[in-house]
Order: C-alpha cells, then structure tokens, then sequence
C-alpha cells in the first residue's frame, strides 16, 4: 500500500493540542499531574499527530490490590444502600455528564481520534445510559413463581455481586465503561475499573465527575477506583477472587486469556470481543439507502468499531452497481484531521494498526482480490490517516475471517439467500450482521432461527451504531456477553431463589415423605 500524493494533510500542532486537553480535563475538575515527555509515567498520545501529549501517573499492581480492597469494602455499605437512592448517584453522573460533554468529547478526539460528531455521541451513549440506569434502579424486580406446596410462596429476588472489575479497549474509551458503571452502581455493586493504556485521560476526566457525583450525592468515593496502565493490571482484576465479575471489552485474543482465567477461580466474566461484521444486499435492496447504511458502518471512525462492517455480501444482480457507488462514495470522503468540521474519516490508533490494514491488502490481493483505496495520506510519520479501502474478493479466504481493525471492506457475491446467509455465518465472530432488502420475507428469514447467528441482525441498518436500550454483545468468538439495556443488568447480580412456608405443615416437594 504506498503513500500517494492526497494534498498534504493540515494538521493542529501538538502544542494546541495540549492545551485543549489540559482546558477540557481543569474543566471536569480533573487535575492529574501532567509530566513531561521524559519523566517516568505512562505516556497519554494522540494518534492525530502521533505524539505524546503528557506522561501521567501509572498504577501499580499493588495499586490494584488496594484498589480492590478498597471496593470490596465500599461493596458492604452500598449493597445495602436502596436502589433508588443508587440510581440519585448515576443520575447525577448523568447531569455532570451533560453538562460536560463539549470537554469529554475534545478528550475522545484527541485519545483516539474519533471525528467530533461521533465523539459527542459517543458521550451521549454515555448520558443515555446513565438516564437508562436511573430508571432501572426503580425496576429491579424478581419472579413471583406459582409454588405446587398449600401455604408456600416461591420467589426470586436478585442481591447486588460485589466487585465487578472493568477492562476496556481503546476504540471507546468511555461509553462501554458507562454502560457498565451506570448498570453496575444502580446493581448495588462497586467498579474498579482499567481502561485502555492508549486512552488515560478520558478515563481520568470520567472518574473524576463519578467522584464528584458520589461527593455531592453522599455515595462512598471508593464505589469507583480507577487504575491506567497496561495488561499486568487487568490481569490483577483477572486472578484476584473479591473480582465477583470480570466484564472485559477488547480482542479476542484478549479475551481467550481472560475468559478461562477467570473461570478457572470460578468468578463471572462478561467478554465483548471482536466482531467481523457483515451486510447482506439483495436484489430487492433500496440501494441509495444501502450505499448510505454502508459507507458509515464501514468508513465512520475510520473502521475502528468493534460493529465496523467488514464483509459486503452482495446479491450479483447489484455488486458491480454497488461496488462503483460506494468506491465513488470513499472517493470523496474527507479523510483527516478530526477537529475539522469537514472531516468524516480521521487516523488509525498507530502505526500497528497501519501495518495490520497493510498485511490484510497484501493477502487479500495474493489472494485474488481487487483493491480499491486504502492509501496512506501524506502525514508526519508518526500518524496514520489512510483512505477507506474496498476489495473484491473471488472468495471468503482466510484472510476475510480475521477482524483487521481498519477500514476495510472486503465484498463478495452470492445467487441465493441461504448461500448469503452462510457466507454472513462462516466466519468464528458473531457481534453485528445487517440484511438490506425492502422484500419482507428475505428480511423475516434473515432474523429468523436458521438467519444471523450474530448478537445484532438488523435490516435497512448498517452493522454499528447501535442503542443503548437494547442488550448489546455478540456469540462465538465475540465472548457471548450481553451489556447495556434490556435485562443485561442481571449479569450484575446474583439470583437467590427463596420458598418461604407460611403454614404450619411441612409438605416436602415432589410428594416426598419423611417420617
Ligand atoms: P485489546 O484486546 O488490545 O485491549 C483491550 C483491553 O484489554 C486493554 O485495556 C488491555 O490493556 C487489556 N488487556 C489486554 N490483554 C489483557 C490480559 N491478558 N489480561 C487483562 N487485560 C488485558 O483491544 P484494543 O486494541 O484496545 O481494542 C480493539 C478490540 O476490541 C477489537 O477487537 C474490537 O472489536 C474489540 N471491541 C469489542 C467491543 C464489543 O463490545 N464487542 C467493543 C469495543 C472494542
């Protein structure tokens, strides 16, 4: 893939950029000691440079250690504290939240890079579910169960867990540890939590309005610790058995660690892995609203969600037509700096991520497919900003089944349903899949039992972009968990099942007798 000549991208100056972060973390109440570049700490970047922006304090493992003891302490009195009243706490979150969200979002840009509307809704993602939380805090309900005893009342009620332990990847460095704080505080649980060690600094800003809620509402400052640094500190939370729940967002490979450690100590984890997403187009697609649905799921933040499609299936009838309007469509699609207003695709995290995109077109092509796009722009060399890239594929190869977390669109064709629907199921992941079609039956088979075997199965919808209301996660190699909306929280608690006699017989179940 070479560098081709694009007009030279403008760029802000790493200086500016320092500012706007230091202004938007003073006006959260943040006030981190920002060392220099060559002082000892973890390095905060910007991949819209490539630079180091500050070196901030990194915790240790015995950080972690007492991080956790501090939570499980915190566990006894806010396990026993009303529901409601939690929810006063993720409500008021949600205000500050609000009220900051300009900040945040400036935050989310310069961490990761994310265009300025999607880093505000990524914000609002979390504002949504704080509001979610508020609501489910007066809705945390059990089953009353018909008992086959005279005199018996058969229930379940459901008691907060303890401490669930938060990993988070860098591609949302704040909405998934809101959907999982908002969820587990209201749940009556305590979060430590450890973000990406590429995104300190949203991290340090969000916890920073969550201890400025807890102070006003009176809520324990230790319900939320927060530990920056790499995976040796994950892997605390992993091992450690006051750890009741581990949720744990990133790869897979990550999570192929994660998953059978923490099974191993007997604790709970919810993985949120990666996804290879795909978009079935029929011949019986709206086709402008199709290029439009797949041209945001595949180039917005510049492909780097977890639910970016990844795979266009499309009916032969209309993949030439299709493949010609979204190339124009990447043609002309503002690649560069995020703070632009005109910009809709802004950098790759790094340079690892660059080489990956690079090795997944090089096998591709090796492979037979047709590459469209997918060139570097002219940059300092330290940052990556490409071009989305489109490859037609002669078949789902190898190389089609790994997520390249980048944007790149592979596309392959197909005669019938069944043989699209195969094709959507081939691959190890099963997080987001799309079917956009205006004939009801194709979309009712799509969602059906033998359809989608992903966690998401949308139609006339791209791959991403989901809400908040819904259960979000995917099976497979995805991890199987479920975060958000819906009834995800009772991934938070624990079930008791409690038969109470209110007669004064003693009938045993199942018609048993005893003496
Ligand atoms: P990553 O796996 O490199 O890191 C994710 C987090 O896990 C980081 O905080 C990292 O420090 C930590 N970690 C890594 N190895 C660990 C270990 N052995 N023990 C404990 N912690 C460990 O992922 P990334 O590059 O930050 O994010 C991109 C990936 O995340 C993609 O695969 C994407 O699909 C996935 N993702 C999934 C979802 C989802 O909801 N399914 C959401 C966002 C991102």
């Amino acid at each position: 893939m070479s560098t081709v000549k694009f007009p030279a991208l403008t760029l802000p100056d790493i200086a500016d950029l320092r500012d706007r972060a230091r202004a938007a973390l003073r006006s959260v109440g943040a006030d981190p000691v920002l060392g220099d570049l060559d002082a000892p700490g973890l390095p905060a970047s910007t991949p819209i440079t490539g630079e180091i922006l500050f070196r901030v304090a990194e915790s240790t493992p015995a950080d972690a250690e007492a991080a956790i003891a501090q939570a499980a302490q915190a566990f006894t009195v806010w396990r026993s504290t009303p529901a409601p009243v939690r929810g006063a706490l993720v409500g008021r979150l949600g205000e500050l939240l609000t009220e900051h969200k300009s900040a945040l979002a400036d935050l989310v840009t310069i961490e990761v890079g994310k265009i300025g509307s999607e880093a505000l809704g990524e914000v609002q993602e979390m504002i949504d579910v704080c509001q979610f939380a508020v609501g489910l805090s007066r809705q945390l309900y059990g089953k009353t169960i018909a008992s086959e005893r005279p005199g018996h009342r058969l229930m379940e009620t459901w008691h907060p867990l303890g401490v669930v332990g938060v990993i988070t990847a860098f591609n949302f460095p704040v909405a998934v540890w809101a959907w999982n704080t908002a969820v587990a505080l209201v749940c009556g649980d305590t979060v430590v939590w450890k973000p990406s060690e590429l995104t300190p600094l949203t991290a340090i800003a969000c916890q920073a309005l969550l201890a400025r809620a807890a102070a006003e509402v009176g809520a324990p400052a230790e319900v939320s610790r927060l530990l920056l640094g790499g995976r040796d500190l994950g892997e605390v939370l992993v091992d450690d058995p006051r750890v009741a729940l581990l949720s744990a967002t990133g790869s897979v490979r990550m999570g192929r660690e994660v998953g059978p450690r923490v099974a191993r100590r007997f604790g709970r984890s919810l993985l949120e892995l990666g996804g290879n997403n795909a978009a079935v187009v029929t011949p019986a697609a709206d086709l402008d609203l199709a290029v439009r649905g797949i041209v945001f799921a595949a180039a917005g933040t510049a492909g780097q969600r977890c639910t970016t499609l990844r795979r266009l299936i499309a009916h032969r009838s209309v993949a030439d037509t299709l493949v010609e309007r979204i190339a124009t469509a990447y043609r002309s699609l503002p690649v560069g700096d995020p703070f632009s207003s005109d910009t809709l695709v802004g950098p790759l995290i790094h340079e690892t991520a660059y080489r990956s995109m690079v090795g997944a077109l090089e096998q591709a092509a090796a492979d037979g497919g047709e590459v469209l796009g997918g060139e570097r722009h002219a940059s300092p060399e330290a940052c990556y900003y490409v071009s989305p890239a489109l490859v037609r594929m002669p078949a789902q190869t190898a190389v089609v089944h790994d997520e390249t977390f980048a944007p790149l669109l592979y596309v392959l064709t197909y005669d019938t349903l069944d043989e699209a629907i195969a094709l959507n199921n081939a691959v190890p992941q099963g997080l987001s899949s799309a079917i956009f079609t205006t004939d009801v039956r194709e979309a009712e088979r799509f969602l059906a039992a033998d359809g989608s075997d992903c966690g998401i199965a949308n139609v006339n919808i791209g791959t991403s972009g989901a809400e908040i209301g819904g259960a979000f996660g995917g099976e497979k190699q995805t991890g199987g968990g479920r975060e958000s909306g819906s009834d995800s929280w009772k991934a938070y608690m624990r079930r008791a099942t409690n038969t109470v006699n209110y007669s004064s017989e003693l009938p045993l179940a199942q018609g048993v007798q005893f003496g």
